[in-house]
C-alpha cells in the first residue's frame, strides 16, 4: 500500500518513511502542502495521506481544504503535528482530517493508526 508523507522537517521525514517503509509501505514524500497536491495528482493509488500542519507555502490544513473545495480524489487524511488545540482539531475535521496525532509519534502508535485508518 502507498502512503503519501507531507512533512517539512527533514528528520521527522526520515524517520517516519523509515517506519513506515519497515512495515512495507510504499512511501511517497512531499516537502510542503503545495508539492502533497502535485504528488496527490500524480500518485492516483494512494491509501493514505499523512501531514504536517505547520509548513511553508501551503499548511497542511490549507491543503485539506483545498482537496476538499476543489473535489480533489483522496484517500483519507491523517495529521501529525505539535498543534493539539480543540478548535484547530475541530478545523481539521471539517476539513476532512479523519485522525490527529500530536508530535513526538513513537512508531507503534503511528502504524496502529495508519492501520485502523486505511482499513475503515
Ligand atoms: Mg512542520
Amino acid at each position: 500500500m502507498k502512503i503519501l508523507l507531507v512533512e517539512d522537517s527533514q528528520n521527522y521525514l526520515n524517520e517516519m518513511k523509515e517506519i513506515l517503509e519497515d512495515q512495507d509501505y510504499e512511501v511517497v514524500t512531499a516537502t510542503d502542502g503545495l508539492k502533497g497536491l502535485e504528488a496527490l495528482k500524480d500518485n492516483t493509488d494512494l491509501s493514505l495521506i499523512i501531514s504536517d500542519l505547520n509548513m511553508p507555502n501551503l499548511d497542511g490544513l490549507s491543503m485539506c481544504r483545498k482537496i476538499k473545495s476543489d473535489n480533489i480524489p483522496a484517500p483519507p487524511i491523517m495529521m501529525v503535528t505539535t498543534e493539539g488545540s480543540t478548535e484547530l482539531k475541530r478545523q481539521g475535521k471539517e476539513a476532512g482530517v479523519r485522525c490527529w496525532l500530536i508530535k513526538p509519534v513513537v512508531g507503534k502508535m503511528l502504524l496502529s493508526m495508519v492501520e485502523k485508518v486505511i482499513k475503515n
